[in-house]
């Protein structure tokens, strides 16, 4: 079968290579699932992976086959698996369990090893193929009526953990009632953070530096957010005007925005970060300013990364009723849909020439 993969360590070295199909018999105790791959998904780690700067190949290969944002429909099931029948359109998780106490309980999302096992980004191949294998415990069925967007469970599963894990920390606080929120960006996940948002009652502010009109814009506006440009209205104002806020959800990935955010988030606030940045970037900060903030005001800060099965369970619920609320909102994210995996280096320029969102439809069903 066809796949697309990169050498990890040598940049641009996307291509496309030929592997054997894989098969339900190589996952242990009869759970193997075979799942011929309609749609994938790329993001920004995709290309911090073609650029050789994040990823590395699993055991025993040179290549790493991309690809972590899944779309399929089950082929074949084994013996042991009850959930999941041929013609079930499914999605995959992408962090596969290490060794410390979380990784026990499925929570592999919140592991304390050094080493994380991602699909198509870090020692495990990804989905960017025309068939992928697993055990049924690491898939989530996806129900008809979503199949159009059903490649975006993923992105959203990141967005609606890092949300949960917000009110989880809030109700410390026993009669928390959040009301307006912030987003700082309008990127794929600053986009689904605020209908996510707005989905649970919020009124949402989303900062952006792209001056308006602009497809973002409208796709915000349309679900009821206040879109920001900070060209014409900075932070603090934006802030003073549409604030205080109980939430706000950090994904600009640019990390000085992080100490602007813990100045701007409300007493008792909580700041969700997102961003994956990479490089070396320092800052100076009005530390004492912001520390007292913290203090006075007993407000929280939380990183959040990945996704558990349960995220993405629940994560299937907020696509249905995103679907239900703001009817063909979400397929309004695909700006950039390409044909055929021969044709990924198309599916990769996307990735620098401002599409909100690109995927590859690899086959039709
Ligand atoms: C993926 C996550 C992953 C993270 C770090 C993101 O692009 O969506 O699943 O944990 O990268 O590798
Ligand atoms: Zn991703």
């Amino acid at each position: 079968m066809k796949a697309v993969a990169v050498f990890p360590g040598k940049p641009n070295s996307i291509h496309l290579t030929e592997m054997p199909k894989p098969t339900v018999g190589e996952i242990p105790a009869g759970r193997g699932v075979l799942v011929k791959v309609l749609r994938v998904g790329v993001d920004g780690t995709d290309k911090e992976i073609n650029a050789a700067e994040y990823g590395a190949a699993p055991e025993g290969f040179d290549f790493l086959v991309v690809g972590h944002e899944s779309f399929g429909v089950v082929e074949q099931v084994g013996a042991s698996v009850t959930e999941f029948a041929p013609g079930d359109y499914v999605v995959a998780t992408v962090r596969r369990p290490g060794f410390s106490l979380y990784d026990q309980i499925g929570l592999q999302d919140m592991t304390t090893d050094g080493t994380y096992f991602e699909r198509g980004i870090n020692l495990r191949h990804g989905y960017m193929s025309e068939y992928y294998s697993d055990s049924a415990d690491y898939l989530v069925k996806i129900p008809v009526g979503l199949k159009e967007v059903g490649v975006l469970l993923e992105p959203i599963s990141v967005v609606v953990k890092g949300i949960n894990q917000a009110y989880e920390i809030q109700r410390r606080l026993k009669v928390w009632r959040p009301r307006k929120a912030a987003v700082m960006g309008a990127g794929p996940i600053g986009l689904l953070a605020t209908l996510s948002l707005r989905l649970r009652g919020l009124d949402v502010s989303v900062f952006s530096k792209e001056p308006k009109p602009n497809h973002r814009a409208d796709l915000l506006e349309k679900i009821g957010a206040r879109y920001v440009d900070t060209g014409q209205t900075p932070l603090k104002d934006g802030s003073a005007k549409y604030g205080p806020f109980d939430i706000i959800f950090e994904a600009t990935g640019y990390s000085p925005l992080v100490f602007e955010s813990m100045e701007l988030v409300s007493k008792n606030g909580v700041l969700v970060l997102s961003s994956i940045t990479g490089g070396q970037r320092t800052t100076e900060v009005p530390s004492d300013k912001i520390n007292l903030g913290f203090v006075l005001g007993n407000k929280v800060m939380v990183g959040t990364v990945n996704a558990s099965l349960h995220d993405f369970k629940e994560s299937v619920r907020d696509m249905a009723m995103a679907e239900a609320s703001y009817p063909g909102w979400l397929g309004c994210m695909f700006t950039h849909p390409v044909r055929g995996l021969e044709n990924f280096r198309q599916l990769y320029a996307h990735l620098s020439d401002g599409a909100l969102k690109a995927f590859v439809q690899v086959a039709d069903q």
